[in-house]
């Protein structure tokens, strides 16, 4: 795989306590650079915006309405954005600012302009790290109707630059046939060719109003990833480093292709 989009999840950036899981942020800025440096073209596409501006409010819940939830976004991905920057630089790479909304796609013209910055930057050899932008859309805020997130995001992203595989790492090893946290039988999907209505339903349904309702939208993402014949894989985020062995094609996680 020559282009690769990497999504990373607010569960691999903040710790359960609420810090900033910095070795997991350095890990990861390290793959992205030696990527680089083997020549492959690598964007990502990053939540935590809310989880560290909380952590810089030191606030212990997520604030309950949505301005308040744009504003601790606000002040947090300038702050992600800051602590990747200066990561990424102690490996001599340069990281670049996207925020994006899902509508991109929608209107040509935008979709034109998104797709013209990215293939600019991994020209220049800078790192795109994308977000949704929350100011202008609360899709990813908005818990009771959240079916489009940076799942999505990372989706659509893929598709419109043509990426060879999406990564998307998460705060679990894969797809199981069912939510390995409330049924220990569940058994990992090392591989799946196609969203059927069966797949979906192993995802827990449409996602629980309250729950993050993760899965199905990790499915969706997938479906999209395999209606444009392009790839994805499925893994945990504890370790970025796996990200080297999912490229060297060992067996890791769910791949969807
Ligand atoms: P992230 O924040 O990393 O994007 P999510 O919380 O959105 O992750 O989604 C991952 C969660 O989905 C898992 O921790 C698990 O609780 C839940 N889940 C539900 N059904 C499944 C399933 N069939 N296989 C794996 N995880 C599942």
């Amino acid at each position: 795989a020559k282009r690769i989009v990497i999504k990373i999840g607010t569960s691999s950036l903040v710790y359960p306590n609420g810090n900033i899981n910095l070795s997991g942020i350095d890990e990861l800025s390290f793959v992205l650079a030696d990527l680089n440096n083997q020549g492959k073209e690598v964007v990502l596409v990053s939540s935590g915006a809310i989880g560290v501006g909380m952590n810089q409010l030191g606030l212990t819940a997520r604030p309950a309405t949505i301005p308040e939830q744009q504003a601790v976004a606000a002040l947090g991905q300038a702050t992600l954005m800051n602590i990747y920057s200066q990561r990424l630089a102690s490996y001599s790479k340069k990281a670049g600012q996207v925020l994006l909304t899902r509508d991109v796609i929608e209107y040509p013209e935008s979709r034109k302009n998104v797709t013209n910055t990215l293939e600019q930057l991994l020209k220049m050899g800078i790192i795109p790290i994308i977000n949704e932008n929350d100011t202008v859309s609360v899709d990813e805020l908005d818990h009771l109707t959240k079916f489009g997130d940076n799942d999505q995001l990372s989706a659509i992203v893929s598709q419109i630059i043509q990426a060879d595989l999406l990564i998307m790492l998460s705060d679990i090893n894969g797809f199981y046939s069912d939510n390995p946290n409330t049924n220990p039988q569940a058994s990992l999907h090392t591989h799946i060719a196609q969203i059927t209505p069966e797949i979906m339903h192993q995802a827990g349904g449409k996602g629980s109003m309250f729950g993050t309702g993760g899965m199905s939208s990790k499915l969706k993402a997938a479906k999209r990833i395999l209606d444009c014949q392009s790839a994805m894989v499925l893994a945990n985020g504890k370790q970025p480093k796996i990200i080297f062995d999912i490229l060297d094609g060992q067996q890791i996680g769910t791949l969807f292709m």
